[in-house]
């Protein structure tokens, strides 16, 4: 199977346990969409023997990302992107992008190649138009972003959730974590607090002002009224979404698909849009509310926050 026409790479950015992987994979439940979680780690579980495929069988044997790694070949070098990865997903490499981008470095140049290489080898395998990458690194967004031509369009969707639920959702997640990275640390609240603020106030200033690509949602408003948030995403894309819009506010599970890196959502197999996402926030112990509301107070108001 092979795409016509344009090409649109859906980039989805948001400060992490945002619920960007929900939203992403019920969208990849459109015939015209394909979803296959956060490509920067794709390089690594897709060429490696004995990782799962969330279809239940090895990605060395899945009979998607089997031809995907055949046609990614024919373009780009494995080996290349990979180090790729290394060298810009961290946002420590986004001044030297930016500073760079009127004289082109190369490498970043190439490395747009080869993100381009892997998206295109994902929509012709997959036969659709439309592919979605949740990895959120605004280095990755600039480099996609650099790929827009007549053949390839370039949407980004900010997803933002209350920075409370965040900072509560973040701090559980750490407390699950055994062993010296995990645990509670009092400081958390203060550092997830910062990192919200740091994130979200990053994608408008790198993102926001490109009105046809940019589009900005609450999590709280999809998880509210998603009848209204997926017509706004349907636009957004040129998509029609009436039938997406119907299973979701009939509370329908959506199967995941072939996906191998990323959220582990993943290997749970389903997902469903889950309303109680909103309400996480008022669970937030007064000391870090108080804590979240001296950091991000402002940047949460600009948000809609109260
Ligand atoms: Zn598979």
């Amino acid at each position: 199977m092979s795409t016509t026409g344009r090409l649109t790479i859906l980039y989805v950015v948001s400060s992490p346990h945002s619920g960007s992987t929900v939203l992403s994979t019920i969208l990849g439940n459109h015939p015209d969409v394909f979803f296959a979680g956060e490509l920067y780690e794709i390089p690594e579980p897709a060429w490696i023997p004995g990782v799962t495929c969330s279809c239940g069988l090895p990605a060395a044997t899945c009979p998607f990302w089997q031809p995907v790694r055949a046609r990614f070949e024919q373009k780009a070098n494995v080996e290349a992107l990979h180090r790729d990865e290394g060298t810009f997903r961290n946002w420590k490499s986004l001044p030297r992008v930016l500073l760079s981008r009127k004289s082109g470095s190369g490498e970043f140049a190439q490395y747009a190649g080869r993100l381009g290489a892997l998206v295109r080898a994902l929509a012709d395998q997959s036969g659709k138009r439309v592919v979605v990458d949740t990895s959120k690194g605004a280095t990755r967004g600039r480099a996609y972003l650099a790929l827009r031509s007549r053949e390839v369009d370039v949407k980004i969707l900010h997803v933002v959730r209350d920075g409370r639920g965040v900072v509560l959702s973040r701090k559980n997640r750490e407390a699950r974590v055994p062993g010296p990275s995990g645990g509670y640390r009092p400081a958390a609240a203060l550092r997830y607090s910062v990192l919200w603020v740091g994130a979200n106030l990053a994608y408008v200033l790198l993102f926001g002002l490109r009105r046809e690509q940019y589009l900005r949602l609450r999590l709280e408003d999809v998880t509210r009224d998603p009848d209204r948030a997926f017509e706004r995403i349907g636009q957004f894309l040129g998509l029609d979404v009436s039938q997406l819009r119907s299973q979701v506010r009939a509370g329908a599970t959506f199967p995941v698909g072939h996906v191998i890196a990323g959220n582990r959502l993943r290997l749970t197999g389903q997902v469903r849009m889950q309303p109680e996402l909103s309400d996480t926030r008022d669970q937030l112990p007064p000391g870090d509310r108080r804590l979240f509301s001296i950091v991000a107070g402002w940047t949460a108001r600009l948000f809609g926050y109260s």
